[in-house]
């Protein structure tokens, strides 16, 4: 299949060309290059061509919060059966290991709090919890995301690096959610062999803006401290690991994000993304338009921070923008393919054991949030859940594809819009197909097109084209090699 097609770029202007057969197509932008960690955050929009040669233009997660995202969705696509909604394992297991935190709420926002109030000890047992990521290794799935409600670090066969070596072991890609109170005192090198992407939330530049957010005495310069040993440690050993942190935006820390980006940049750090706190408005911050007016400006400073080794993901939707509501219409897709390609694995305080969770949003049953789900199923059987998660595609009370006509606030419409395009216009992924990666400016305004493919055909203007003009362009393009995932056809 590589060779049925070419990519190239054009000189000093923006523009990416791909020919495929006969046929050539010209995108506003250009291509992005290279492994998992140098496209890390760089493209927003997939071209993608099929087995039968179509090709389709569309908006892209870039992997902000999980790695190599493109060749673990093409790896699962592969193994969809003919005519089946899903492969034998969900693509990402987000690991929950324990509900402790050694933060207290997070100015009041900790979305997670409601529930883990009523448990705050809950855990899963080391012995299950290795148990579980066997399970999903062997049944195929991609990556272990170590996260919260809680802090997975709270959990000692995280905090030792065990079971993100364990998931090495695996070939599972893992990563690793934290508040860093705790980094300092990780086996930091053990995590480093184990090649786990690990996003600390800073949250401040100063020890008493950190206090006040994070609701501890943990001092921030022992936070930096860690990175820095860390950032070293991944230098010495050659490693490409990046290190990841977050700031989540409130009334009392916003003014910090400018000096926290810098320290981030200074200790080490390479990716760094402000974040807006999601969820009902009784978790929201209320920003004054003063204070709006403020963190733009800050907002604009640390976006000029931005280069090769420093990357920055800012909000670029308003701060006050609510929640999708999908069962008011807001969600156009045919399926939930967040709860398709990922499921979320929680302790279950009532039984000891543990329960997967549809998604995020329904952590702990959904309380605190606007509405409650009950589990998909409960365990305490870490070699069999696999099993029972392919049994709830027809056993769970309300199907994958009403989940979107369903819930009330879903903060996963990105990766729902993207899978339902994608999959919609390949049919039967197993035929194969390839993907290129491309960065346009183009492409918000494709993205209000909800749940409608652009696809290009040739240099005729495509109806559902979203206004991007073909271009035909003559003599002059200098070739490149772009790299491209390749799904081989079965
Ligand atoms: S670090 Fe996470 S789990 Fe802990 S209090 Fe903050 S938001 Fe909640
Ligand atoms: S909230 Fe969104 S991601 Fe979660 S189950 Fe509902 S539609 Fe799916």
């Amino acid at each position: 299949m590589m060779n049925r097609f070419q990519a190239e770029k054009y000189p000093h202007i923006n523009l990416a060309r791909l020919v495929v057969g006969e046929r050539e197509f010209h995108f506003e932008g250009h291509w992005i290059r290279g492994k998992p960690w140098d496209r890390f955050g760089l493209y927003n929009s997939y071209v993608i061509v099929r087995h039968d040669d179509e090709v389709c233009f569309m908006p892209a997660h870039a992997g902000e919060l999980v790695p190599g995202s493109t060749e673990d969705l093409v790896a699962i696509l592969g193994q969809f059966g003919s005519g089946s909604l899903f492969a034998p394992a969900p693509m990402t297991l987000e690991l929950d290991p324990t509900y402790r935190c050694s933060s207290r709420d997070c100015g009041g926002r900790c979305f997670s709090s409601a529930y883990r109030r009523r448990s705050p000890h809950a855990t899963i047992p080391s012995e299950l919890l290795r148990e579980i990521i066997i399970d999903f290794a062997t049944a195929g799935g991609r990556v272990v995301r170590f996260d919260g409600g809680g802090d997975p670090l709270c959990h000692f066969a995280v905090r030792s690096g065990e079971l993100p070596e364990l998931c090495q072991h695996l070939n599972l890609k893992s990563t690793l959610l934290t508040s860093g109170d705790l980094f300092e005192h990780c086996d930091l090198h053990r995590l480093a062999q184990a090649d786990c992407y690990v996003r600390i939330s800073l949250n401040a530049a100063s020890n008493e803006t950190r206090w006040a957010f994070h609701g501890n005495a943990v001092p921030l310069d022992r936070i930096f401290a860690a990175i820095r040993q860390f950032a070293d440690g991944l230098a010495r050993e050659n490693s490409p690991l990046p290190i990841g942190a977050t700031f989540l935006l409130d009334r009392i820390n916003f003014h910090e994000v400018l000096a926290c980006a810098i320290r981030a940049r200074d200790s080490g750090i390479a990716h760094f993304a402000v974040r807006r706190v999601l969820g009902p408005e009784a978790l929201r911050p209320e920003f004054t338009t003063k204070e709006q007016s403020a963190i733009g400006d800050l907002l604009s400073a640390v976006g000029e921070l931005s280069d090769e080794d420093f990357k920055v993901f800012v909000p670029w939707r308003d701060l006050n923008d609510p929640d999708v509501n999908p069962a008011n219409t807001e969600l156009y897709s045919e399926h939930c393919w967040q709860s398709i390609f990922k499921t979320v694995i929680e302790p279950d305080p009532a039984t000891g054991g543990f329960c997967a969770q549809l998604c995020g949003r329904y952590r702990g049953g959904g309380l605190g949030q606007l509405q409650q789900m009950p589990p998909l199923f409960s365990s305490k059987d870490g070699a069999g859940w696999i099993d029972k998660w392919r049994h709830s595609f027809n056993s769970y009370f309300i199907s994958r594809d009403a989940l979107p006509n369903t819930c009330v606030s879903c903060i996963d419409r990105g990766f729902i819009f993207m899978m339902d395009r994608l999959v919609r216009f390949l049919g039967d992924p197993t035929k194969g197909f390839s993907v290129f990666h491309l960065f346009s400016r183009d492409n918000t305004q494709n993205e209000q097109a909800a749940g409608s493919c652009i696809t290009r055909r040739g240099r005729r203007p495509d109806p559902l084209s979203g206004g991007l003009d073909l271009v035909d362009f003559g003599a002059g393009a200098q070739r490149d090699d772009v790299y491209s995932v390749e799904a081989p056809g079965g």
